[in-house]
């Protein structure tokens, strides 16, 4: 059945991604089962979407109600589940205001059309350009590969959009030197994702800000992989003691379901009247009812201070981890957002685990990152540590 399943694919699915050679067809919790019945603990979560486990009994309930009641009717009325979800997410961040949309990428081309139509409604006619940072990464859509700070990702598809501008993350200065009266805002990751799991010094992102200040420029953050409380808080930007102009919402947002949001100060989602953006799936009934879920466990079962005690715990294995073994360069990250850089190349760990039974990711060729359900338990992080023990020194 596998092999079948996966010469099938092979034939008719476009091959944007490669894929490992399984077929996951169940999940319950951190668990995951393939169609051979081998079962793997998930360190991957979907890319960080999973955040309150696979097939969460509370999200399968939600569905099932709101689907007998209302999938979809278009923004052309108003629905319950998304008032409900826009105002929760008003109420827990610095926003007044939410859009939603169905994906990571257009959260970013809402919030760049945004920043952009903010100042043309100034009268500031000139100021168009964004600065964003060098292994940024913030969709696949044209605009939002323009702001993605990765050439390999790039390649091929210029020309690009115009009107974008790249500095070194957590370089202050570069950025300072780079903002010119055209420069409308900055596009910035507090911790990059797939760009390795890069923290900024603890100064940094204050510095961003008082920058966008003082020349009046916005500030955007992209939150879709930090947002949720992947890192401890519900929004990264809690640890760094600072609030952007906007910010973009996707993965974890609905556990899975597809969901994108673009939050933003009412002086801000002000230059956005009737009309000047849309989206036709955006929030609809279906998807934010499961959205709505999600908050309530993640704020009644306290998962997110619980994900910060759980990440301190792991990041002090994969430390204990690298004083054993030379191949470990280094650890970071912060809460459930981890990553573990290797001296060489990461893709033989990730399938020796896989074999052994977990599901890890690596990104940038050498970076293993650990991005597991929030509900993860000490005892699995325990045995992925010691089956990372095992297979270190011999790959
Ligand atoms: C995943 C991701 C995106 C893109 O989201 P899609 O839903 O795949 O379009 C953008 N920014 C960041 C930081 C991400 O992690």
């Amino acid at each position: 059945m596998k092999n079948e399943i996966i010469n099938n694919a092979e034939k008719v699915i476009a091959t944007t991604y490669k894929r490992f050679p399984i077929v996951i067809k169940k999940g319950n919790g951190c668990t995951l089962w393939d169609t051979e019945d081998r079962v793997y603990t998930d360190f991957v979560a979907g890319i960080a979407v999973c955040n309150i486990g696979h097939a969460h009994p509370g999200i399968s309930k939600a569905l099932s109600l709101q689907s007998d009641t209302l999938f979809h009717v278009s923004n052309l009325y108003y629905t319950i589940p998304q008032v409900e979800l826009a105002s929760w997410l008003v109420e827990n961040s610095f926003a007044d205001r939410v859009f939603f949309c169905n994906s990571g990428a257009e959260a970013n081309e809402a919030a760049i059309k945004l920043a952009r139509k903010y100042f043309k409604d100034k009268g500031e006619t000139g100021r168009f350009r964004i600065i964003a940072m060098d292994k940024s990464f913030h969709g696949r859509t044209m605009a939002t590969l323009s702001a993605t700070g990765q050439d390999k990702i790039k390649k091929g598809f210029e020309p690009l959009l115009e009107g974008f501008d790249f500095v070194p993350f957590n370089e202050i200065e570069a950025l300072r030197n780079k903002i010119e009266p055209s420069t409308c805002a900055v596009i910035i990751e507090p911790i990059q994702g797939e760009g390795g799991v890069r923290c900024p010094d603890p100064e940094y992102l204050k510095n961003v800000r008082q920058i966008c200040d003082v020349t009046g420029t916005l500030l955007i953050f992209d939150e879709i992989q930090t947002g949720m409380g992947r890192t401890g808080k519900l929004f990264a930007y809690e640890h760094f003691g600072i609030e952007p102009d906007i910010m973009t919402l996707a993965k974890a947002l609905a556990n899975g379901l597809p969901i994108g949001a673009m939050l933003a100060k009412e002086h801000v989602a002000s230059a956005f009247g009737h009309g000047s953006h849309a989206s036709t799936f955006g929030g609809t009934p279906i998807v934010t009812a499961a959205s709505l879920e999600v908050v309530k466990v993640l704020t009644e079962d306290k998962i997110i201070d619980r994900c910060l005690k759980v990440g301190e715990y792991f990041k002090e294995k994969l430390m204990w981890l690298k004083s054993r073994h030379e191949s470990i360069e280094d650890v970071r990250g912060i809460g459930l957002l981890l990553g573990m850089k290797l001296k060489k190349k990461g893709d033989s760990v990730v399938m020796n685990c896989m074999e052994k039974g977990f599901l890890i990711n690596c990104i940038q060729e050498n970076i293993l990152r650990f991005i597991p359900p929030l509900t993860i338990g000490k005892d699995e992080i325990d045995s992925l540590v010691t089956c990372l023990d095992e297979i270190l020194d011999d790959t």
